[in-house]
């Protein structure tokens, strides 16, 4: 623990000197939603070695910020692994949902998934089991989540609630994981379909409903709970019911997200919320919508982060969902050989010099608050 408050004390001096540049808001505004049960879980996590990689990550990115050249010193704290490409739903801006992916489709295999945890866990602090598709259809899903959490690392996941049986919730609670977003997007099932084309909110409120009668039945102090709200036009006047709904059920936190809009200058499905702070965009003197995102030349992602697709390729984040950049293949290459090669360094160096360039980081949150409570 004392390690941890060390850890944390150095993230608050970073935070206190860097709080007004916007790569940190997204990070300091996810720190902020932290609950006091959260924070010491998190904390329980940290080992020695974590911190110490942690520094040299944190070190590694300041100092590329004043040299403007990518210096990378230790190894990923966070990563996020995809359990599936499947979904039950079909969301319009989700290549998941369209089934409008280019790149092989598919389902993580549990003894890979665990070489690659027994690979990284010495520098791991943070797994997210989400990428695209939803995680509760891939059967071995706890399993991979049981093993992780057997190796200390803080676990978490996004999903559509619609799987949560009896018997999988109480599962999911004895899996060990640390955090789980549920994602409701709208109290009523004519304004959540709308976004959840082929969902069933009243799934989803049973599903969360389950998930804490096993945690208290459990005495558990994990799962924490979040329930996400996707703001968009159709939905934006739900909010304060929403936020009524998830006290009367007893989730432990709500987040409201923008939405990322491929065609924002468009916007043919009419989804940018008419409420401007529930926005990732706005419109310019001449009527234009354009993003608020000034896109600096920096990205916090590349010297933290990266995402596992479910057949082993390595991409630089959430955004490049259909596999467009990858920057190795961990069937063949370990992750400590990945995050050093040639690819990796030639798109850093790319992104410090003209972020714009690069298609999927010319329309994405890095740099920008994308949660409000
Ligand atoms: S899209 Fe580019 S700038 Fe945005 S988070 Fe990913 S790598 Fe960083």
């Amino acid at each position: 623990m004392g390690m941890g408050m060390i850890f944390i004390c150095f993230l608050q001096e970073i935070m206190q000197i860097y709080i007004t540049n916007k790569t940190f808001v997204y990070f300091y505004s996810l720190m902020l939603k932290l609950n006091t049960n959260d924070i010491v879980n998190f904390l329980s996590k940290l080992t020695l070695n974590r911190v110490w990689n942690a520094s040299k990550m944190f070190s590694s990115f300041f100092l590329s910020r004043v040299l403007k050249r990518p210096i990378v010193w230790g190894f990923p704290v966070s990563l996020s692994v995809e359990p599936t490409t499947a979904c039950n739903l079909s969301c319009p801006e989700c290549p998941s949902g369209l089934k409008s992916f280019t790149r092989p489709t598919g389902t993580i295999k549990l003894d890979f998934f665990k070489e690659t945890i027994d690979a990284v866990h010495k520098e791991l602090i943070y797994l997210s089991f989400y990428f695209q598709g939803e995680p509760f259809l891939h059967k071995g899903f706890l399993d991979m989540v049981s093993y992780a959490s057997s190796k200390g690392i803080y676990t978490a996941t996004s999903t559509n609630a619609h799987f949560l049986t009896d018997e999988v919730a109480k599962k999911t609670i004895l899996s060990g994981i640390d955090r789980l977003i549920i994602s409701i997007d709208g109290v009523t099932q004519e304004i959540y379909e709308q976004y959840r084309v082929g969902g069933q909110v009243s799934k989803v409120l049973d599903g969360a409903k389950r998930i804490l009668k096993w945690k208290k039945e459990l005495k558990s102090k994990t799962p924490f709970v979040v329930f996400q709200f996707l703001v968009v036009r159709p939905n934006e006047h739900q909010i304060n019911e929403v936020k009524q709904l998830a006290k009367e059920i007893g989730a432990d936190d709500i987040w409201f997200k923008t939405a990322q809009i491929y065609d924002f200058e468009n916007d043919p499905n009419n989804l940018i919320p008419t409420n401007d702070a529930y926005s990732r965009y706005k419109k310019n003197d001449e009527g234009v919508t354009v993003q608020k995102n000034q896109l600096q030349n920096h990205c916090w992602k590349m010297w933290h982060s990266n995402v596992i697709t479910w057949d082993g390729k390595v991409v630089p984040c959430c955004f490049d969902k259909d596999a467009q950049h990858v920057l190795g293949n961990l069937q063949q290459t370990s992750m400590k050989e990945i995050w050093g090669n040639e690819q990796y360094a030639n798109f850093r160096k790319e992104l410090m010099q003209g972020r714009k360039n690069i298609d999927i980081c010319s329309n994405c949150s890095e740099g920008l608050k994308v949660w409000s409570s």
